[in-house]
């Protein structure tokens, strides 16, 4: 709150050189506090003590909201997330703060693999007693031989080593135990190179 009151020049004016000095500072934070987030979601979600509280979710709303608060990252990276979402009244069960997290942690993903002027492409549709939503970038893709330790915490693939983007590698382990938990699945086809879609089903009801 601090860092912020002082980007915002309410305490005073800022020169460049200080401006910069901030920004860095918000987004060090911003990162660390991601960072233990990540490891206080691994500990509950390894000592069993995740708590949902479920409900039904509109999806179009959920969305629309995840894209408002993506809306300056994605365009800092020239990213452009595109929808095309079956129906606006498509529902979900689901602990609303761990789906969204889910779909985040997937589109910061796509953001962040992605390419300059990368396009996500979001859809859904109905899969009988699920719904099925697919995340698809043309980013720089999976090597083949490494996709089966995708899910695995801490795990990198080699070709992010020199993308000015870091990361920890733990948000697509948190995501598919959220989605376990949640009821759901996911899976993905990846390309390098080419792109990569990730699929992500969740339940209609209880
Ligand atoms: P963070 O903990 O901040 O999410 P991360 O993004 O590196 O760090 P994960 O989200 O778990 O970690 O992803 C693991 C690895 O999978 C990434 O480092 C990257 O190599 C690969 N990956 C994930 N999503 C994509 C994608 N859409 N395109 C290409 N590679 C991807
Ligand atoms: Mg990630």
């Amino acid at each position: 709150g601090n860092i912020e009151m002082l980007a915002d020049e309410s305490f005073g004016i800022l020169n460049k050189g200080q401006h910069e000095l901030v920004e860095d500072i918000q987004i060090s934070t911003t990162r660390l506090i991601g960072m233990v987030n990540d490891m206080l979601d691994i500990t509950k979600i390894e000592q069993g003590k995740l708590d949902m509280v479920c409900e039904i979710i509109n999806v179009n709303d959920l969305f629309h909201s995840i894209i408002d608060d993506l809306a300056d990252y994605a365009k800092r990276h020239n990213f452009i997330i595109s929808t095309n979402l079956q129906d606006t009244n498509t529902t979900v069960f689901g602990d609303k703060i761990r789906v969204r997290q889910v779909f985040q942690n997937l589109i910061d993903n796509a953001i962040k693999y992605g390419r300059d002027s990368g396009l996500l492409h979001k859809s859904s549709c109905i899969e009988g007693d699920h719904v099925k939503f697919s995340f698809k970038d043309s980013g720089i893709g999976i090597p083949k031989q490494e996709q089966s330790s995708l899910f695995e915490r801490f795990y990198r693939a080699s070709n992010t080593a020199n993308l000015a983007s870091g990361g920890s590698g733990l948000g697509l382990y948190i995501v598919k135990s959220l989605v376990k938990e949640l009821g759901g699945d996911i899976w993905f086809e990846s390309e390098e190179n080419v792109g990569t879609t990730f699929f992500v089903t969740i339940p209609r009801t209880k």
